[in-house]
């Protein structure tokens, strides 16, 4: 096989079998595919797609190009979360530790930064002493002393997702309903999951902006699962506002924590509820998802799911006292707010322009493996519907040069979007249609 090959016929549109898929991905995990010639072959899917047998092909290369995790002896259910990635998506530091303070266990397999998104491995190294990449052994133990394990798809798991992932987050080939499918999916088939929940963004902050292709990728999603015998419950959510009010690494944790300790924004803790209560019922813990909401309440107000994040984060070698605040966690040494030029009433915050200037002042990525500032970010001061003040504060924006800072100040210049603004009129948050939880999409099962 040629990989020449390979690029050609998908540029073509033509469809691969199998085999030559498991080929592709074995050979590029192995370092024997270029970096150029993978950017073009995940080039020409980005335009011409690939079919479901190729995406299950895919999926099942991927997972199978590192270990998988066998979670027989941990206590039941073994459950998973994933986000298609958003901006201020801190949800999965408060439901991992919420459900494994249900009693499951949940071993999570996660992504750093992609694009404009923030990832949750990026985040969690911000933790003093936290270690994301784990072998499968120190998983396996870390689920069995805390419940949960908030891990990387590193050198021994998925590696050839590592691969990929690092490349597509800076060639421009995210947005592809097959690659994200199976970027995501290999990571929770290696991760042993029986049930898992997808939480499938859209809107301009996430990768999908329209409905029809989010419920494509949930659908997707959710067949590989059930082909592969798990059970998955994809829920449409919206992002077209920052959830949270927290963007970057560092701030996301601690905004996570607060949420954990019964502060925080409205949002997260609602948004967490809702996607703890989808995975507590379908698998079996609760019986439907109202009371798998209430559960996930009574933990969050019990304290049990903050006892919880602490223990993972001890589990996995980082400072536990974190989650109780205090200022522990790194934060950017320079720092600026970003005030209105005019009093008037915010109609609209743009996730995807708060991502770019997240970007711009160190929290993600523009080339391949650049290291993230873990104090980097934004943190919002009004929310939509807020009546605001000439020079009163937007944002606040933290740096660690002040270069930086300056860049991602003008960028998160426009994220504000004013009633009076023309797209303010045709914004979806406007319309007051795009909330919470916008469809669930439940497997057979
Ligand atoms: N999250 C992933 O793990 N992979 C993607 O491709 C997008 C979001």
């Amino acid at each position: 096989m040629r990989v020449l090959n390979l690029i050609e016929d998908k540029k073509r549109g033509r469809e691969h079998p199998p085999a030559e898929i498991a080929w592709l991905v074995r050979e590029f995990s192995a370092g024997r595919i270029p970096d150029y010639q993978m950017t073009a072959w995940l080039m020409a899917v980005c335009f011409q797609g690939l079919t479901a047998t190729e995406t299950e092909a895919l999926t099942h290369a991927m997972a199978a190009s590192g270990e998988t995790l066998v979670l027989e002896g941990l206590r039941r259910p073994w459950l998973d979360k994933h986000s298609t990635g958003g901006v201020g998506d801190k949800l999965s530091l408060v439901i991992v530790p919420l459900l494994a303070a249900a009693g499951a266990t949940v071993v999570k397999l996660s992504g750093r930064g992609l694009g404009h998104t923030g990832g949750t491995v990026d985040k969690l190294d911000s933790i003093p002493g936290f270690v994301t990449a784990l072998s499968k052994d120190e998983i396996l133990a870390c689920a069995r002393r805390a419940g949960g394990c908030l891990a990387a798809h590193s050198g021994s798991l998925v590696p050839a997702d590592g691969k990929m992932y690092a490349l597509r987050d800076v060639t421009a080939t995210v947005d592809s309903i097959p690659l994200i499918a199976a970027s995501i999916m290999s990571k929770k088939f290696a991760s042993g999951a029986e049930t898992i929940v997808l939480d499938v963004k859209v809107g301009e902050g996430g990768f999908l902006t329209r409905m029809e292709d989010a419920r494509r990728l949930a659908r997707t999603m959710v067949a590989l699962a059930a082909g592969a015998g798990r059970r998955a419950t994809a829920a449409l959510t919206a992002m077209d506002e920052p959830i949270g009010l927290a963007v970057g690494n560092a701030l996301e944790v601690e905004e996570a924590c607060a949420v954990l300790r019964g502060e925080g924004p409205r949002d997260v803790r609602h948004l967490s509820v809702a996607l703890a209560a989808e995975a507590l019922y379908s698998s079996g813990l609760c019986s439907s998802p109202e009371t798998g909401a209430q559960k996930a309440e009574g933990l969050l107000r019990s304290g049990a799911g903050l006892r919880a994040l602490a223990e993972i984060v001890a589990a996995q070698g980082g400072d536990p006292a974190v989650v109780y605040g205090g200022g522990r966690l790194p934060t950017g040494r320079f720092s600026g707010d970003l005030r209105a030029a005019e009093a008037g009433t915010l109609a609209r915050v743009s996730a995807l322009a708060v991502g770019r200037a997240a970007v711009l002042l160190g929290a993600g990525r523009s080339r391949k493996g650049d290291p993230v500032d873990p104090g980097a970010g934004v943190v919002l001061r009004v929310k939509p519907g807020t009546a605001v003040g000439r020079d009163d504060r937007l944002a606040t924006a933290y740096a660690g040069r002040p270069g930086r800072l300056a860049e991602g100040l003008s960028q998160l210049e426009q994220a504000f979007i004013w009633e009076q603004d023309p797209v303010a009129r045709v914004s979806p948050r406007a319309a007051g249609e795009r909330e919470g939880v916008l469809e669930i999409i439940r497997g057979p099962g």
